[in-house]
């Protein structure tokens, strides 16, 4: 081991195979972590997992619904098979969007993004601690997202998600803590990923550019560099923290 590397510790990371969670896989293997991801789409899911392996990559993966709780059961139950019941690393990262004005939500809407985006989260992070904890040496990182720091326009249910998930991030710094659990999120603001692709317009890259001190989007690898951090050994007293990765744009008054 030591401070700047993850070798030898065992990670799960939720939604592995596109954008911001493909780019912590890689980041979490190239400093020596064996990974386990998931994803819907299993014909991609392997793709994935071959171009992983010919890297040298430790990744393995499943076919796994984070929506199910049954299918969530089932996932916790391949990682602890996997990695011997020992868990360093749990990153949530799966999240979803339905981008409407606030009274356009229908009930199916409004349910579907909790239930991704937050209860799904709330559920893997009940199971992974005995994981966590047995493994001695513990960090949760959560995907987040500025929209649950500031208010924009990206929709009001995504932004309650994400602030609850900014939330529990504090809460569980603390509860966990005795289990020698840290607990931390990223929030990024526009990352170029197939998430926000239909958005990236011309016009809206502008708009989105203009009030980003940085001037321009952000990349994955520039999301997965912080959360990789977040779970190194050199990060050991760094507990309970939402760190946003945005170039700048939730600090900006009026420049
Ligand atoms: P992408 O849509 O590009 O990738 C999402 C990944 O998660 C894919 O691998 C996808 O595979 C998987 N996934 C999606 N839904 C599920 C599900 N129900 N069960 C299992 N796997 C699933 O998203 P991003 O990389 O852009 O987003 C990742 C996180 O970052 C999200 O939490 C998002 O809210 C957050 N974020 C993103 C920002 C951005 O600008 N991109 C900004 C701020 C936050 P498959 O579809 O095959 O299941």
């Amino acid at each position: 081991g030591g401070r700047w590397s993850l070798k030898g510790m065992t990670a799960l990371v939720t939604g592995g195979t596109r954008g911001i969670g493909s780019a912590v896989v890689e980041e979490l293997a190239e400093l020596g972590a064996i990974i386990h991801t998931c994803s819907r789409n299993e014909a991609e899911l392997n793709g994935c997992l071959e171009d992983w392996k010919k890297k040298g990559f430790k990744v393995s993966g499943s076919v796994c619904d984070v929506l199910s709780r049954e299918a969530r059961n089932k996932l916790m139950d391949i990682v602890s098979h996997t990695f011997n019941g020992n868990l360093n690393i749990l990153i949530n990262n799966v999240g979803t969007n339905v981008r409407k004005p606030t009274l356009d939500y229908t009930s199916e809407e409004f349910s579907l993004i909790m239930a991704t985006n937050f209860d799904s989260v709330y559920h893997l992070c009940q199971l992974a601690h005995p994981l966590l904890k047995s493994s001695g040496m513990g960090s949760i990182v959560f995907i987040s997202s500025v929209a649950g720091v500031v208010a924009l326009p990206s929709g009001t249910v995504y932004a309650a998600t994400k602030g609850a998930i900014n939330q529990i991030t504090k809460n569980l710094a603390c509860e966990w803590a005795k289990d020698n659990i840290r607990s931390n999120s990223v929030a990024p603001w526009y990352i170029r990923t197939s998430l926000v692709k239909r958005l990236l317009d011309k016009e809206f890259v502008e708009n989105v550019i203009s009030r980003t001190p940085l001037r321009r989007v952000g990349e994955p690898k520039e999301v997965s560099s912080l959360v990789a951090f977040l779970c190194l050994p050199a990060s050991s007293y760094i507990t309970g923290q939402i760190i946003s990765v945005d170039g700048g744009m939730s600090v900006n008054g009026f420049y």
